[in-house]
């Protein structure tokens, strides 16, 4: 008997999960018909919903055995959430999917056939459209992923999603990194192992609304930027080495012309431009360096990723 663990990260999510379910049990049964050595287990990361979700989750329990839940004492993230889930989980195979049913269950054969008979050591779904979506941050997500991939030495699929199936191997190598900034579609790029790639068309969430903002993706990206690569620094110092040349080369300059032409001192607004040029550019660098200590510091106090208030 091999067992799958269905990982779902819920955060208000009262009017989605019923339908999550009914549409998950009859997956469940489709694949019960076709291989009866797999067993399921449901297991939901409430997320410190307000409404509610724990309730919908417990009458979920009360009816159907293979539902297990955890609930966190707050709002912790989905990051969060997608890690209580790994690390509670008890399959062979780990999968992690939405609630709101925009990672298709319809999906789930293909994905498991990979890890189980093709030789893969995790399937993993992305979108080729993104209908639906403001064109505005589908542009500005297109281009995160360009600079992620050009300034890490990660590779990060355009449109991946964090539906995905695991081996136990691999879930244990995500679990392996307890970094509290957590950026997991870096973390599944840096572990490595056998990726299949399923491509799907986007669809809009059943219902509920989305909770993300423009300013969170921002956030969550500049988490993926700090978390692996520190070419920014790099950047910064380069910057500086520039200004410091050009300022060598300037002084030179103005001596010369000084000795040769005498001294009429004039430049004045010139000179104005380039102070607060160079004090912009010092501060961006500074305010560079502090995004790094602030991760670090983070890092250092170690505190836990998620708080279970109750899990069974
Ligand atoms: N989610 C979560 N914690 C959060 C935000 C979201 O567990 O703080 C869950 C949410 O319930 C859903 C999944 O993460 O199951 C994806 O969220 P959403 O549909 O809002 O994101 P989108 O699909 O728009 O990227
Ligand atoms: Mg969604």
């Amino acid at each position: 008997m091999k067992l799958l663990t269905v990982v779902v990260p819920c955060y208000n999510e009262e009017e989605a999960l019923p339908i999550f379910y009914d549409e998950m049990s009859r997956t469940m049964e489709e694949f019960k018909n076709t291989d009866s050595e797999l067993e399921f287990e449901l297991l939901f990361i409430d997320d410190g919903s307000k409404d509610n979700t724990l309730q919908i989750i417990k009458s979920l329990k009360a009816k159907d055995d293979r539902v297990r839940y955890v609930s966190f004492s707050r709002n912790f993230g989905k990051e969060a959430g997608i890690y209580a889930g790994l690390d509670n989980a008890n399959g062979d195979y780990v999968v992690i999917m939405d609630a709101d049913l925009q990672d298709p269950p319809s999906l789930l054969s293909e994905m498991y056939k990979a890890v189980s008979e093709e030789g893969y050591d995790t399937a993993a779904t992305r979108r080729v459209t993104r209908k639906g979506e403001p064109p505005i941050r589908s542009f500005f997500a297109r281009q995160f992923y360009r600079l992620m991939n050009s300034m890490t030495e990660l590779d990060i699929m355009d449109g991946a999603r964090d539906y995905r199936i695991m081996t136990r191997t691999m879930v244990d190598a995500v679990l392996s990194m307890k970094e509290y900034n957590r950026f997991t579609k870096g973390i599944y790029s840096w572990v490595g192992f056998k990726t299949k790639w399923i491509d799907y068309e986007n669809r809009e969430r059943v219902a509920g609304e989305t909770k993300w903002n423009f300013w969170k993706l921002f956030l969550y990206s500049m988490e993926g930027f700090v978390g692996f690569t520190t070419a920014p620094l790099t950047i910064a110092a380069v910057i500086g080495l520039f200004f410091t040349f050009a300022a060598f080369v300037m002084i030179v300059f103005i001596v010369i012309r000084t000795l040769v032409y005498g001294d009429p001192t004039s430049g004045w607004p010139s000179m104005i431009c380039i102070i607060v040029f160079l004090g912009g550019v010092q501060l961006f660098c500074i305010g560079l360096v502090g995004e790094y200590l602030a991760k670090t510091y983070l890092e250092t106090k170690g505190r836990p990723i998620y708080i279970a208030k109750e899990k069974c």
